[in-house]
């Protein structure tokens, strides 16, 4: 039975600590690399594969499940959506969005909107904004997989774990990939964002991300109102309908907020088991391989939201 305390141990904050620390630790390394004129990307990588690996040290140390520490048949799973995203969906983004901006701008050059507006401003305001901005994209992709049935289609997959661990975070059908990255990153290279905001951006939000799903049990206290911690994303993958749409936040909380979608219990934030819905679960081919809950997303009986 999971402790429902007020206060926190002294584990906890020490596990809570991680967070604020790594997206510090990742933020310098990046601006102390773009003043030296080094390779950001090389910088965001590190940083998202130095924070996956201390996730996955942490969960061992802290664990907020014991059992969500072993395999559930679900490995091969989360291991095959992470190199099909990491090796083939993401890599071919980044090499079609120039393309297709460049052939955009024959019917509308939207380029220079972006140094217009802001271009001229401080790096780090120009960061503070578009991160917003592209988290506010986010949120709402988020938000769309959940209302619409086409679109829950697909994200019933990221919801199909039995447990929560870091490296589920990468369980995500291509086409939800897709969809969000169009929807939150797209339009910023469109209108002519600079390379360097919008690694900033990933520098900032990558670390976030790679904690949201540990099992890791910390208390991040105040943080929960800035970051889409792993506390708050636990709810967010409840079994229960009325918990899990909420906390939509990609790696800031602050949408959630605006839009009424925000849970946080201060005492303990401890859904009573995480997976997907009800309405769901009779359909969704949870214990199939990575290659058949691909294709049941297309399936007419799949998944009801
Ligand atoms: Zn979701
Ligand atoms: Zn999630």
């Amino acid at each position: 039975m999971q402790l429902k305390s007020p206060f926190s141990s002294g584990s906890q904050v020490l596990a809570g600590l991680l967070l604020p620390a790594v997206v510090a630790l990742s933020l310098s390394v990046f601006l102390l690399v773009r003043n030296a004129g080094g390779p950001l990307e090389l910088a965001v990588l590190v940083a998202t594969v130095v924070t996956l690996l201390l996730a996955m040290g942490a969960e061992r140390l802290w664990p907020y499940r014991q059992e969500w520490n072993r395999a559930q048949g679900d490995l091969a799973t989360d291991v095959s959506s992470a190199v099909v995203l990491v090796a083939m969906v993401d890599p071919l983004l980044k090499y079609l969005a120039p393309i297709v901006v460049v052939a955009l701008y024959a019917h509308f050059n939207l380029s220079g909107l972006y140094a217009t507006v802001l271009g001229q401003w401080p790096f780090l305001l120009q960061l503070f904004v578009v991160t917003l901005l592209i988290e506010l994209g986010r949120y709402w992709a988020h938000r769309l997989h959940h209302q619409l049935p086409s679109l829950w289609w697909l994200h019933a997959m990221h919801h199909s774990s039995p447990r929560l661990y870091a490296f589920n975070n990468l369980r995500l059908h291509p086409l939800n990939y897709g969809v969000s990255f169009l929807v939150s990153v797209f339009p910023f290279i469109l209108i002519g964002v600079p390379a360097d905001v919008l690694l900033g951006y990933l520098a900032f939000t990558q670390p976030v991300v790679m904690l949201q799903h540990a099992n890791l049990n910390a208390r991040h206290g105040l943080l929960n109102y800035v970051f889409s911690t792993n506390e708050l994303h636990r709810w967010h993958h409840s079994t229960k309908a009325g918990e899990a749409n909420s906390n939509y936040g990609h790696a800031l909380i602050l949408w959630d907020q605006v839009f009424g979608t925000f849970r946080y219990c201060k005492g303990a934030n401890a859904p009573e088991s995480v997976g997907l819905f009800a309405s769901s679960q009779a359909r969704y081919p949870a214990g199939a391989s990575y290659g058949a809950q691909l294709v049941s997303m297309f399936s007419r009986r799949c998944c009801v939201s």
